[in-house]
């Protein structure tokens, strides 16, 4: 059938077929085609581009505000990316075996059981897109990275935040800003179809342990996803957590999350992966597109994984700079929230943007977190020794002017809301 007429303004216009027929009231605009859940979004703000400060400002700058691996890529993984850089005349291996074939040597279970994403960002949205609809729930907790809410949402489901752990929590440092998971298996209800948890948390820093998780699953009902995202786990060296595929062999609603983006240093070739059942990720595989990771970035990951000495490197930094770090701010007066990761969170009080916005006028990156629902909050990224010395020095001039004590309050209750961050 030819159409004779597509009228750009659509308002009480209509189009015909060949015998002039009316087909249909064409009386909506393209945007009434977006569905209400959408509208409602919160529009994501990414961190200011290090060129863009710096070309500003006329300054060298140090980013401290995506929680990047700042040692870099492995140059085992960066010889590999340049070794199949001229096949990128061809499309990549969609089925991503070789990766898959290793990881599931790696983690001791099938190639079927792992699924290879354009980071773990698009798993958290695909596990939401398969398994949650309107008139489901998605459940996560206040507190936590903003793009499980986002997941949530975008499947049409309603969002339910369970309460976290708070200042109620500040004789015991390290629960504060934690997943209260009893809350969160207390908020279950019929309708919940995917929960998602972050281990260590994003922005928070908080984890919790193997004890804690498996009392948590064994609350959940086994027609609930719980999606474990541990995008940060490499860093909870104190935590014993190494080993969440052997809690997964036990339980078949769990979808366990790695990322490339982190440890292994490969944040902007996008590539992650998921452990879950065959029949969920031969879903994901539907909707995904057919060749989300390229072969740069698959080449790459495969020899990240093969660069021990890189990997034990980055988290032995990370926790010797996490605590420089965090010995740094407590002599400037702050009191950092206990982090199992790559960075590191803190209540600075209402002036916490304010002095964001100072240290990026001297070259210093952080992450305010008032859009995340802390607004007197920031987070830090742990970076080079280098860098985390910049970050102090900033600091302490910043603060030479400024009432200290304001800024050494204890923390404040989190805000209610949607919370989280990159
Ligand atoms: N999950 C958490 C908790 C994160 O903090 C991040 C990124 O910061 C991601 C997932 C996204 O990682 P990817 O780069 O693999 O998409």
């Amino acid at each position: 059938m030819r159409v004779r007429e597509w009228p750009l303004r659509a308002a009480a216009s209509w189009r015909r077929d060949d015998d002039g027929s009316k087909l249909e009231e064409m009386t909506r605009t393209i945007e009434d085609l977006i569905p209400d859940y959408l509208r409602g979004l919160p529009v994501y703000i990414p961190g200011k581009p290090i060129e863009e400060v710096e070309r500003e400002l006329k300054i060298h700058a140090v980013k401290l505000a995506s929680n990047e691996n700042p040692l870099g890529p492995s140059p085992m993984a960066m010889a590999a990316a340049r070794a199949v850089l001229g096949d990128s005349n061809r499309y990549p291996d969609g089925g991503t075996h070789l990766l898959r074939a290793k990881l599931a040597e790696r983690r001791a279970v099938s190639p079927e059981e792992i699924f290879i994403g354009l980071g773990s960002s698009e798993i958290i949205d695909l596990a939401a897109r398969v398994l949650l609809r309107t008139g489901l729930q998605g459940l996560t907790s206040e507190g936590t990275y903003a793009p499980f809410s986002v997941a949530i949402r975008a499947s049409g489901a309603e969002l339910a935040l369970a309460p976290a752990s708070g200042a109620e929590l500040a004789l015991a440092p390290q629960r504060e800003f934690a997943f209260d998971l009893q809350a969160i298996a207390k908020a279950i209800t019929p309708k919940t179809g995917v929960i998602y948890l972050a281990n260590p948390n994003n922005p928070t820093g908080s984890a919790f342990g193997r004890e804690e998780l498996e009392e948590f699953l064994a609350a959940v009902p086994d027609g609930v996803l719980v999606v474990l995202d541990e995008a940060y786990i490499h860093y909870a060296v104190s935590m014993e957590l190494r080993d969440s595929e052997e809690i997964y062999r036990k339980r078949k609603n769990l979808l366990i999350l790695r990322t490339f983006s982190k440890v292994y240093g490969l944040a902007g070739l996008r590539i992650g992966y998921a452990i879950g059942r065959p029949e969920l990720l031969a879903a994901m595989n539907k909707l995904r597109t057919p060749f989300n990771t390229s072969g740069v970035a698959q080449a790459s990951a495969l020899a990240a994984l093969d660069d021990k000495e890189h990997v034990t490197r980055c988290i032995e930094t990370n926790a010797t700079e996490r605590k420089r770090l965090n010995e740094g701010l407590a002599k400037l007066g702050f009191r950092p929230v206990a982090s199992e990761a790559n960075f590191v969170f803190m209540v600075v009080g209402p002036e916490a943007t304010a002095l964001s916005d100072e240290l990026l006028q001297m070259g210093v990156i952080v992450r305010p977190l008032g859009w995340m629902g802390f607004p007197e909050a920031m987070r830090i990224s742990v970076g080079t020794a280098e860098e985390n010395d910049k970050c102090l020095a900033a600091m302490a001039q910043v603060l030479s002017g400024k009432d200290r004590d304001a800024l050494k309050r204890a923390p404040t209750q989190m805000k209610k809301g949607e919370l989280a961050a990159r």
